[in-house]
């Protein structure tokens, strides 16, 4: 083979080495963008899941305790509804609240009276 053909051939090689470069970087460009629309889909499906769990949850509540599969995760709820009322407590110590001892209402430290059950204190 002489040079001029050899370097040729070589020029040939490279661009179609070149075009398949770009053609790969193209596809991998749009699984990724393809990729990321159904990681956005399926946030949205995660979100709409989360909805109906919480209307599920606030329409049966305790009853959801009869299915097995569903115990556990009531409980674990539940128990984080706990946390989250002696966190609000934390608050009201620190705010120096006072509650109503009837109905438990947060009431003025100066109040004579409840505003919600109207009991005097
Ligand atoms: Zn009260």
């Amino acid at each position: 083979m002489d040079f001029k053909r050899s370097l040729s051939s070589l020029g040939r090689a490279l661009k179609s080495g070149g075009e398949k470069t770009l053609k790969k970087s193209t596809v991998f460009m749009d699984i990724s963008r393809i990729n990321i629309l159904i990681a956005s889909k399926e946030k949205d499906m995660e979100d709409i899941y989360c909805l109906i769990g919480e209307k599920i949850y606030k329409k049966y509540g305790k009853e959801l305790l009869r299915y097995k599969e569903l115990k556990e995760i009531c409980n674990e709820l539940e128990l984080i509804e706990k946390d989250i009322k002696k966190l609000r407590k934390e608050i009201s110590v620190i705010k120096e609240e006072k509650f109503c001892p009837y109905c438990g209402e947060s009431i003025d430290k100066k109040s004579k009276f409840c505003l919600k059950c109207g009991k005097l204190l």
